[in-house]
């Protein structure tokens, strides 16, 4: 038997919907690992019992105070192989997951391996069918609920790439009126600049005018929903008309959303 070099936290990617969204060695990890480390117990049973996989499950989310974080600490100490996984997609990817992956690393070094176990994640899904180029793009997660969303939504204005955002069911709609106020606002601004120097210069030049209106083209914002599940919607086209769909009736507001910004 070749004996066990050294203890291994793997990052597992998970489905973000479709239970058949897992691979081959996912499925064999899990059900190889000591424990299952997961945000909320209930969830990550249903995946394990899809799979006939029966390794204990050990939750871990936001709110674990230290006292489990030492408790997982003592477990990988002994030797324990433990996965991690979130409720959907990659761990880490706005979710607790990196924070342990960082307590691991202080802790034992390269003592213990962390290796990842690739899969799905919204970013990535919703970005692979957005119709939007996306060699570069600047992934900022969820908004700020209160302090902050104005400075956000800035960011979001001023960036060179496409933009890719979380939002929960009860924000999206704010966020997308947020961001098309945001964006009107802004087009004013630089029109009325733009405007104001053509007069002065007494140069008309619609095509300059149009490069110096450097803004979301509105036409190219997506909004994905449930992705990969029963009632999975894409929304394309222009802000206005995307908020109308989805405020044209409470069954489009249900569920989880990633929202891409284009360039
Ligand atoms: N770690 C996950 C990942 O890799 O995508 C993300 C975790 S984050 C706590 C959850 C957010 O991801 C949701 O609020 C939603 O914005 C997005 N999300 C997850 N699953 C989704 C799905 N099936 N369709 C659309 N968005 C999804």
């Amino acid at each position: 038997m070749v004996e066990k070099s050294k203890t291994i936290l793997y990052i597992v990617a998970t489905p973000i919907g479709n239970l058949e969204d897992i691979s081959l060695r996912a499925i064999r990890i899990l059900g190889e690992v000591d424990f299952v480390l997961c945000e909320d117990t209930r969830v990550a049973k249903k995946l394990l019992a899809h799979y006939n996989i029966s390794t204990p499950a050990i939750s871990y989310h936001q709110h674990s105070d230290i006292k489990k974080l030492d408790y997982i600490l003592d477990l990988l100490s002994q030797g324990k192989d433990i996965a991690l996984v979130s409720d959907a997609g990659t761990p880490g990817i706005s979710d607790p997951g990196g924070k342990l992956v960082q307590a691991v690393i202080a802790r034992f070094g390269s003592e213990v391996n962390i290796e990842s176990i690739p899969g799905p994640s919204a970013v990535t899904a919703a970005l692979s069918i957005s119709g939007i180029q996306t060699d570069k793009f600047i992934f900022m997660g969820f908004p700020p609920h209160k302090k902050g969303r104005q400075t956000f939504i800035h960011k979001i204005l001023a960036s060179e790439w496409p933009v890719v955002v979380y939002e929960s069911k009860y924000r999206i709609l704010r966020f997308l009126e947020e961001l098309r106020f945001a964006v009107s606002e802004h087009n004013k601004k630089i029109e009325s600049e733009l405007d104001k120097e053509n007069y002065e210069s007494r140069i008309k030049n619609k095509a300059d005018k149009n490069k110096k209106l450097k803004n979301i083209n509105l036409s190219s914002v997506v909004v994905c929903r449930e992705l990969s599940k029963m009632y999975e919607t894409v929304y394309r086209g222009d802000i206005k008309i995307i908020i109308e769909k989805i405020k044209s009736h409470s069954n489009e507001q249900k569920g989880e959303f990633v929202v891409v910004i284009g360039k």
